[in-house]
């Protein structure tokens, strides 16, 4: 019944199409949360700016109020949920789609975009950046400790040299020692 409509098919296909996005956004990150309804995560309490939701199965109320108490919030008003939505809906159509102010939103939407967009670009930037700089770091400090194990081997062989040194130099002589001091060729049946 078109007479009986409330919103214009325009305004109802760009809803149905936003909640279809929505659909696959969401369920496409293997989430089954989502809005309930349609205002739901859009609406914001006038006295503590928490979130204005639905409170019971027809009416958006506060929800800090409601879960928190009144010493957080003490705005008990709710209202009607088909009111409302009928009233946002209306709002919408009336101001929102005229088409100097959906120029201004897609102008406004393109530079919100456009930002995010550079803000990410910076973002993606500094993390290349500092992936540069960590694999330097790990290059260095594996080079570092290649270097310090070549060089404790290093001195690790020249103590090994040096001590075998040492040690021809005791045995020498005490040889010498065992040979020039009673060493009997007889007695070893040599
Ligand atoms: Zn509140």
């Amino acid at each position: 019944m078109p007479e009986l409509r409330i919103v214009s098919q325009e305004l109802w296909d760009v809803v149905k199409s936003r909640q279809k996005i929505l659909d696959q956004k969401i369920g496409g990150l293997g989430t089954k949360k989502r809005p309930q309804h349609l205002l739901s995560g859009l609406l914001v309490c006038g006295e503590c700016s928490g979130g204005y939701s639905k409170v019971n199965t027809d009416r958006y109320g506060c929800s800090t109020s409601r879960n928190k108490g009144d010493s957080v919030c003490s705005n008990k008003k709710t209202i009607k949920a088909s009111i409302l939505e009928d009233a946002v809906l209306t709002a919408l159509e009336t101001h929102l789609m005229r088409d100097e102010l959906v120029q201004v939103f897609c102008e406004e939407y393109n530079k919100n975009i456009n930002r995010l967009r550079s803000l990410q670009q910076t973002t993606l930037k500094k993390h290349e950046t500092e992936l540069s700089k960590l694999s330097k770091e790990k290059t260095n400090l594996v080079q570092a400790i290649e270097d310090k194990t070549m060089k404790n081997m290093a001195q690790k062989q020249r103590r090994l040299v040096k001590k075998f040194a040492n040690d021809n130099f005791l045995y020498e002589p005490s040889i010498k020692l065992v040979a020039g001091e009673g060493f009997e060729p007889t007695t070893f049946g040599l």
